[in-house]
């Protein structure tokens, strides 16, 4: 009687190993027929029913038919593992003939080739490179360069108040009173940097540009040696055959001050649709520091004198890569910048 029933459960339990077809349907079967309720521990625990000299026998028939189902859970456990691997392997097989993924390398922007350009040349005549910060208090901004709160250049170069006394700069020329102050001199230096305007997108504006100040300070400085200055500057920069040409101007920090034009370095000043007919090219404003400016930063206007010179870095880039649209720099399109 309890051979068959052992019989039974073993073929109960063989038939069910092998119709598992995954490892926890697999698991489900040791648990119904080993586990702790399963169907060959009930018999062990119904051992106290049989008479004893035959407990031996039975407790060796049960262990049999332990032994038989743990093996074939075992066979089974492993042949479906292998075949769980090699699906996988079958899944992540790599194909060495796709083309490979392209990795897009950046390129250097013509803003930062131009200002590279314009730094190599000032550090070739010493030069200092300095930078400042582009949020500004008010009085670097405006008082301290001759600007006082009702004065109409505050109006042309409105800007972004963080509060009352604090700016995004409008200028990088907050960086020379900040340098002025400090009182060593003599000063001979360039001021890069990202100045904010309030102005609308279009093609020769945007709310954020830049701009490189230069700053001589030193005895005995005169307007000559901010021409020759400006005239090297002009002649590295767009060719040795270039001509520059000093317009007066008003700016409220120098005096007296100038505009400057360069001989277009396309046509050569014979006039051509690039330089609108005219033969010369505007590229920078500049001017011998005011006194007042000098004084208000700390320096005896009657022992040092010194000039000043500002230039849109985006200008640059446009005039010497030839680029009608400002816009086009900031869209960081990797096909256009790739061109320079
Ligand atoms: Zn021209």
């Amino acid at each position: 009687m309890m051979k068959e029933k052992l019989q039974a459960i073993k073929d109960e339990a063989m038939k069910q190993i092998q119709a598992s077809d995954a490892l926890d349907k697999l698991n489900d079967v040791r648990v119904a027929f080993l586990g702790k309720k399963g169907e060959l521990t009930a018999v062990l625990k119904g051992m106290k029913d049989v008479a004893a000299e035959e407990r031996p026998i039975v407790g060796q028939m049960v262990n049999d038919t332990r032994t038989a189902i743990e093996n074939l859970l075992e066979e089974t456990k492993r042949k479906l593992e292998a075949r769980a691997r090699e699906e996988q392997l079958k899944k992540e097989v790599i194909d060495v003939t796709l083309p490979a993924k392209k990795n897009n390398v950046g390129h250097r922007h013509p803003n930062t080739i131009a200002l590279e350009e314009v730094e190599r040349i000032f550090i070739g005549m010493g030069y200092e490179v300095v930078e400042g910060p582009e949020v500004e208090y008010d009085l670097y901004n405006f008082e301290k360069l001759n600007i006082p709160a009702n004065h109409p250049a505050k109006d042309e170069q409105d800007t972004f108040y963080v509060n009352k006394d604090i700016v995004l700069r409008t200028q990088t020329s907050p960086v020379q009173a900040r340098v002025m102050e400090q009182g060593r001199l003599p000063i001979r230096m360039i001021a890069p940097g990202r100045v904010f305007r309030s102005d609308e997108v279009d093609a020769t504006h945007s709310p954020s540009f830049h701009q490189i100040e230069g700053l001589v300070i030193d005895k005995n400085i005169t307007f000559a040696d901010l021409k020759g200055t400006l005239e090297e500057f002009a002649k590295e920069l767009f060719g040795p055959e270039t001509k520059t040409k000093f317009r007066p101007h008003h700016f409220p920090f120098t005096e007296p001050s100038a505009e400057v034009d360069v001989s277009c370095f396309k046509c050569g000043g014979k006039g051509c649709r690039f330089c609108k007919g005219s033969g010369w090219i505007e590229i920078l404003g500049c001017g011998m520091v005011h006194p007042h400016v000098l004084e208000m930063c700390g320096i005896d206007p009657n022992v040092y004198s010194g000039f000043a010179f500002g230039v849109g870095l985006e200008r640059i880039a446009l005039l010497k890569y030839e680029i009608d649209d400002m816009r086009l720099l900031y869209e960081n399109d990797i096909r256009f910048l790739k061109q320079f």
